[in-house]
């Protein structure tokens, strides 16, 4: 069977630090401001891409055998 985890990444050119990503991630991933702190927790929900207003997240599957 496999797993799902993802990986988070934030682009911090674009990042302007603003804190919705930390606001609106169910997971708490993210910092306050938007450093990620807990990508282990990511559901892969995608809600933190959908809504940074700076396209600076991006949410990466990553599938590992069990
Ligand atoms: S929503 Fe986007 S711009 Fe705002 S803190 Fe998060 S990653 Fe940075
Ligand atoms: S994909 Fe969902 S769970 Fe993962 S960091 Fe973004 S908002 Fe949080």
């Amino acid at each position: 069977m496999n797993k799902k985890r993802y990986a988070v990444v934030v682009d911090l050119r674009l990042c302007k630090k603003c804190g919705i990503c930390s606001f609106i991630c169910p997971k708490d991933v993210f910092s306050t401001y938007g450093d990620v702190i807990n990508s282990t927790e990511c559901s892969g929900c995608k809600q933190c891409e959908i809504y940074c207003p700076d396209f600076a997240v991006e949410v990466i599957k990553i599938t590992e055998e069990e």
